[in-house]
């Protein structure tokens, strides 16, 4: 230990040390006095025996009031340093920091985001060579901005890099910013800046990871009601003097932020150079990337590998994120377990996978009227995606109550695909509305079940109109971001998100119309069996003619 480290460890634990100080010397005095009363009773005499019995009483009620007095400055002592400095403090952050060698995410267990690694292993170099980068003159890495979907490894991501740098790791969260009274946020931030700091003195740098990195870094403009506006932005101009503070000292800290929010949600100050620099999309994983993962995650359990082909999995979980494929491998072994079988077989990974996408079964009575809608509703759907989308497999058919929903049509997409044109978009709005049309020509009333598929249908066609230019009026450019958009403007661009999902609804209407037949026999069959797999889907279709693409 040199003397730098005891200096911060002063500086950190000086006031737990006076108390135990205290402490222990009030022990040791206390220890001190009985020993030498007892020595001294041996040796008097048996007359003074005699009155120092009698003055037994009055020493004892003496050390009560000592140990009382003692007791409540010490309770009083913990409490201001628990309360007032400590844990719940306000303005202060408690996050304990991790050894660099203690993170225990290593650089092997990254896997199946080989580019975002890449770019994570330019990162590493640049802090390791720092010194190196300084001497020559090049620009020093302060801020690296992770952005991509949740699940995808960045938390990981970020932990690789500490335990490769061998720097001390503070992890924290944004929301942990986020408070009503104007300042506190800002001095959260401070404070966990000045711990960074403290620990790059004593190891020669440190990591900072600020996950959900929006809840502090979104707009400024964007209103958040309540006067929450003022204490956001004392929040976010407080990150941004840190971030700025960085560049004139020398200290070797380096912020990752993480962010499931698309970059243009962030304000333009954080992006500005000098700030977030970096940039490292951590994306879903492809098809080479899932296979990866299937194999890395099977490694650790017993499975059978004549039934379980990964190349097969990793093409069935297209759009699944590493998070939701280690889920996947997990809860078939929990099943498993469940089934007292010792090795896991596709079964169970294909049990395990409807879990997931579907939620677990309900023990909800449904009405006999309720299984018919609820069998119409799904029919729509799946046969809207089989007839018109011909990326999506129609997986599975259910009426079993699951999770929030009646019923679903699991539709998993087929292969990976990066961006859509119109025409799959207005695809997607089409299977939203299968169910409101099978409603409307079977009972000529609708449910409330068609609430989640109308949210989705809308946000598609929204999104069509007012962000990319799609709408029949042929106004074009992403509103969103025009601030005042006058009412005529607002008013054509909603009758162009009508025309759309009315547009929609009249082929999907049409098109039900016509294979009313195949509709009642999907209803018929599910209200019967409760759910349908893929084969029985399939048979269905082909006895009806059609066939996919
Ligand atoms: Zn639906």
């Amino acid at each position: 230990m040199n003397w730098k480290k005891i200096r911060f460890y002063i500086k950190l634990h000086w006031l737990k040390a006076l108390l135990s100080i205290l402490l222990s010397a009030l022990i040791i005095s206390l220890v001190f006095l009985v020993i030498t009363g007892l020595r001294a009773w041996n040796e008097s005499e048996s007359y003074l025996r005699q009155s120092q019995l009698a003055m037994i009483p009055l020493q004892l009620y003496l050390q009560i009031i000592m140990a009382l007095i003692f007791g409540f400055v010490y309770t009083y002592l913990m409490y201001w340093l628990y309360f007032k400095r400590g844990a719940s403090s306000f303005a202060q952050t408690s996050k304990k920091s991790i050894a660099g060698k203690d993170v225990g995410v290593t650089w092997d267990d990254v896997i199946g985001m080989d580019e975002a690694k890449e770019e994570a292993l330019e990162v590493v170099k640049l802090i390791i060579d720092r010194v190196s980068l300084q001497r020559i003159g090049g620009k020093i890495l302060k801020g690296i901005l992770m952005l991509g979907p949740p699940g995808c490894g960045k938390t990981y991501l970020a932990k690789a890099i500490a335990t490769e740098t061998k720097l001390p790791f503070i992890s924290m969260s944004g929301s942990e910013f986020v408070e009503m009274f104007v300042g506190v946020g800002a001095g959260r931030v401070r404070s966990l800046f000045k711990k960074a700091q403290q620990l790059a003195e004593l190891e020669g740098g440190c990591i900072i990871f600020i996950d959900e990195i929006d809840a502090i870094g979104a707009q400024r403009s964007l209103d958040r009601g309540f006067g929450g506006t003022t204490e956001h932005n004392t929040t976010l101009n407080q990150l941004l003097v840190e971030l700025d503070g960085l560049k004139d000292k020398n200290y070797n800290i380096i912020l990752i932020g993480a962010t499931n929010a698309p970059e243009a949600y962030l304000d333009p100050a954080l992006l500005r150079p000098g700030r977030f620099d970096r940039k490292i999309i951590v994306d879903k994983p492809n098809l080479e990337d899932r296979q990866k993962l299937f194999s890395y995650y099977l490694k650790s359990v017993k499975y059978d590998s004549q039934s379980v082909k990964i190349d097969r999995l990793a093409r069935i979980t297209v759009g699944q994120s590493p998070a939701d494929i280690s889920n996947i491998v997990h809860e078939a072994a929990l099943i498993t377990v469940r089934n007292h079988n010792s090795l896991i077989t596709m079964k169970e990974i294909d049990e395990a996978r409807e879990r997931i996408a579907l939620g677990v079964k309900r023990r909800i009575k449904l009405s006999e009227r309720e299984k018919w809608q609820i069998a119409y509703h799904e029919s729509g759907h799946a046969i809207i995606t089989y007839l018109l989308a011909p990326s999506k497999d129609v997986f599975k058919i259910t009426i079993t109550p699951r999770g929030p929903t009646g019923g679903a049509t699991w539709i998993p997409e087929r292969e990976d695909t990066f961006i859509e044109d119109s025409n799959e978009l207005l695809s997607k709005i089409k299977i939203s509305l299968g169910s409101y049309a099978a409603e409307k020509i079977k009972y000529n009333a609708t449910t409330s079940g068609v609430y989640g598929d109308f949210s989705s249908a809308m946000h598609h066609a929204h999104n069509m109109v007012w962000v990319c230019g799609m709408g029949k009026s042929g106004l074009l450019g992403n509103w969103e971001i025009v601030r005042n958009v006058s009412e005529d403007i607002k008013g054509r661009l909603d009758a162009d998100v009508q025309d759309i999902l009315n547009t929609c609804l009249n082929e999907v209407t049409g098109l039900l119309k016509k294979e009313e037949p195949l509709m009642d026999r999907l209803a018929k069959e599910l209200v019967t069996k409760g759910e349908l797999n893929y084969d029985e889907i399939e048979a269905i279709f082909k006895e009806f003619g059609k066939s996919r693409p």
